[in-house]
């Protein structure tokens, strides 16, 4: 294949979730021909039902010494924020044993660290992003407000807030009920204090959002095929992906955007990368079911509650249960349960169940690196909780490892050969 920059292969990117169509347009923002191939069609997966967050202010890796001493409690409980089926507890055990060493106090930082520098480059592209693709109108800055049963805990997520701080992170700390109905009237006599943060948005709904970008993306010039990619090839000059369909794609560049699937293309071109899925759960109610005015986090349950445009989304928790397994249903119903000690005027009835798979490295940082197999592809997955927040940074470091020059932020602890 010759190298023109306006070739229909020039770049393929094989995902079209929240991180391919951004990478998409990112490349074709720096003139690139970009061809995006999904096996199902734009956002059919995680990136259609997930909690609709820009979560910049979530700048902490799960992998924390604090979720070390968390997460033992949550495991007793089946249908709780943690959850490894016993059949697949063997599968998951090297993967909970790397996320046990990630979260090491140094670890930690250095992860805080980095997610921090995500975080700042992908708000910071945000607007640009939204301002090029016509979907700034679906962005609201409503905040996010932390809600505590215990002044113990509510204790403890001030100091939390503190580190935060030091990255330019503002929360407003509520330590009475009267105070926090000023920001979200209707909450249960269980909330005793709340932090209610600014820096933190929701999108109408991912959905559309990342429909909406896909559109912004065929209309610039890129091009949407549907296709399983089964195996990838690469050398110094080309790359070589092979479709289910017996079809054979040539391109200059190729991005591996496939989300929680990532993990066999990357085996395939010889870098191990311990990729596996958090799947979590949600429930997605008419606009009436409650007034919502901000996202709202009921603190230490796993789960947060979305206002969407034409709903109110209350989900979360993290089953390590693999790709194949049928969804449990009973989470997401828990999780509506526990949500109406939060907001005793909820209703409950009328809603609309998801699950999804959120693709997920032990560290819970994601891959944004070149292959060790080939520089001519780009990895860019495994955002875990975060990968809607951090999707527009994530965008501009692909297209930038893709078309060379200074990067904008130290991408080192995101590389593919780290563990
Ligand atoms: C319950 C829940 C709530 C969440 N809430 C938030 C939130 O509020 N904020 C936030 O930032 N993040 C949130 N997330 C995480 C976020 O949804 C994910 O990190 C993000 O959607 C991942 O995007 P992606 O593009 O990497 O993967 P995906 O959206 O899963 O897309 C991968 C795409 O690759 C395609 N594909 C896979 N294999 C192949 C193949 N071999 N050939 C061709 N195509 C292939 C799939 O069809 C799919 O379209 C949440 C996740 C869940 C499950």
């Amino acid at each position: 294949m010759t190298r023109d920059a306006k070739s229909p292969h020039d770049v393929v990117i094989v995902g079209a979730g929240i991180i391919g169509i951004t990478a998409g347009l990112a490349l074709l923002k720096r003139g690139r021909g970009v061809t995006i191939i999904d096996r199902k069609g734009v956002a059919a997966e995680a990136s259609s039902g997930n909690a609709a967050a820009f979560a910049f202010a979530d700048i902490e890796p799960l992998a924390s010494p604090g979720i070390i001493l968390q997460a033992p409690k949550w495991l007793f409980d089946p249908l709780g924020p943690l959850s490894v089926p016993p059949s697949y507890s063997l599968k998951i055990a090297p993967w909970l044993w790397r996320f046990f060493l990630s979260a090491s106090r140094s670890k930690f930082e250095a992860g805080t660290r980095a997610q921090a520098n995500l975080m700042a480059l992908s708000r910071e592209t945000l607007a640009d992003l939204m301002a090029n693709t016509g979907t700034k109108r679906m962005l609201r800055w409503s905040g996010q407000l932390e809600a505590y049963e215990s002044k113990a805990l509510f204790e403890r997520g001030k100091k939390a807030w503190l580190e935060k701080e030091k990255y330019g992170y503002r929360g407003q700390h509520l330590d009475n009920p009267a105070e926090v109905a000023k920001y979200q009237p209707g909450l249960g006599e269980n909330v005793v204090a709340a932090t209610f943060t600014r820096d933190w948005a929701t999108i109408s709904d991912p959905l559309d959002y990342a429909l909406a970008l896909g559109e912004a993306f065929v209309k610039k010039g890129g091009v949407l095929e549907t296709g399983a990619v089964e195996g990838i090839d690469a050398d110094d000059h080309r790359v070589t992906l092979t479709l289910s369909d017996g079809r054979a794609l040539t391109a200059e560049h190729a991005v591996i955007a496939c989300g929680a699937w990532s993990k066999p293309l990357a085996t395939a071109l010889g870098d191990t990368i311990p990729l596996e899925t958090e799947r979590g759960y949600n429930t997605t109610l008419p606009k009436t079911a409650f007034d919502l005015r901000t996202m709202l986090i009921p603190v230490g349950h796993g789960f947060v509650i979305s206002p969407l445009d034409d709903g109110v989304r209350i989900g979360g928790a993290v089953e390590l249960g693999g790709l194949k397994r049928k969804p449990d249903f009973r989470r997401a119903n828990a999780m509506l349960k526990q949500a109406q000690r939060y907001m005793p005027g909820l209703v409950t009835e009328g809603g609309r169940q998801w699950m999804g798979f959120r693709p997920s490295l032990p560290d819970t940082l994601p891959v944004i690196s070149r292959s060790n197999a080939s520089r001519r592809v780009v990895y860019g997955f495994g955002h875990g909780h975060l990968g809607l927040t951090q999707s527009s940074g994530t965008a501009e470091l692909i297209a930038g490892l893709i078309t060379g020059g200074a990067l904008e932020i130290d991408i080192n602890p995101f590389r593919a050969d780290r563990f």
